[in-house]
């Protein structure tokens, strides 16, 4: 009976200790935490967690940066929360409308917790819930089960807001059209500490998708540049400050940026384009680089063209 019992609590030890391992946490000050996610694709196995979370602990209890890409995930990340803090998730922000940002809102709706969210991201996010439902679905089967899309109750009409949060001053700036449409940064001027969301990619290549702004996405990082902070908690990556995150984001998209303008202007086509941007030795070692860039490239140059 002793026997069968210490096998069963290693069972449950270790299958906890597995989940755990999605993300990784990190210390950024007394009271604040990154949890870190991988920074490949989406998979079952990272229950499409490749992305990374804040954690901010008030007098009030935590403020948590994005909820994860599904209900389950959500789930994850609160037991991560709760064991870093012991304190409950009170308030949930959304940095944008790409699945991994707020698809477990509803799971922490159910916990009781507040969702804040600019109107613009809310309007995303409805726009394209159908979509991240079926794609998301397709890769976490059924760890995907019983998700369901939640938005902020009472979305923020402006594209700035400074809130105080159980005693903390939180800032959702909204700078211009990046990753996603209705992207938002968190920034908390007390400690100079800024959550990206997905304005922010290091340690592997940034994704420009369908739904990307490169030339307004860049417009994006010179406001966070004037923001100065001195701590980055990016989208993707690890916690940085703000001359890596130029190194690695700012230049790529200013390289992308004029790149493609200039084979625009002489209507030199897609194809010429690729061909003439696709050596790009200074972010070759930036993680994805090899299936990321030629479709960045001409994804940002028939935006140019479209416009
Ligand atoms: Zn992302």
């Amino acid at each position: 009976m002793k026997k069968y019992l210490l096998a069963l609590l290693i069972t449950v030890t270790f299958s906890h200790h597995l989940l755990a391992e999605v993300l990784t946490p990190q210390k950024v000050n007394e009271s604040t935490f990154a949890l870190i996610g991988e920074i490949g694709g989406r998979t079952f196995e990272n229950q499409g967690l490749n992305a990374n979370y804040g954690v901010i602990v008030t007098n009030d209890g935590v403020i948590l940066i994005d909820s994860g890409a599904s209900r389950n995930g959500a789930e994850l990340i609160n037991q991560q929360v709760q064991r870093l803090t012991g304190k409950k998730v009170r308030w949930v922000i959304n940095t944008g409308s790409q699945d991994h940002r707020w698809l477990g809102n509803d799971y922490f709706l159910s916990q009781g917790a507040e969702v804040i969210a600019l109107h613009k991201t809310v309007a995303n996010q409805k726009q394209l819930a159908l979509t991240q439902l079926d794609s998301v679905k397709a890769v976490l089967k059924d760890r995907f089960n019983g998700t369901k899309p939640a938005y902020a109750q009472k979305p923020i009409n402006q594209n700035e807001a400074e809130l105080n949060l159980g005693g903390t001053k939180v800032q959702i700036k909204y700078l211009n059209h990046a990753h996603f449409e209705g992207d938002v940064v968190v920034y908390l001027p007390q400690q100079n500490i800024m959550f990206s969301g997905d304005h922010i990619y290091v340690d592997r290549l940034l994704g420009v998708l369908p739904q990307s702004n490169a030339t307004t996405w860049l417009d994006a990082f010179t406001k966070i540049e004037s923001i100065n902070p001195k701590v980055i908690v990016p989208g993707h990556g690890s916690i940085c400050d703000l001359p890596k995150a130029k190194r690695q984001t700012g230049d790529y998209l200013k390289f992308l940026v004029d790149g493609t303008n200039k084979y625009a202007e002489d209507m030199a086509g897609v194809e010429n384009a690729v061909k003439g941007l696709s050596n790009a030795p200074q972010f070759e070692k930036l993680a994805n680089f090899n299936e990321l860039h030629k479709g960045n490239i001409s994804r940002a140059y028939l935006r140019l063209e479209a416009q």
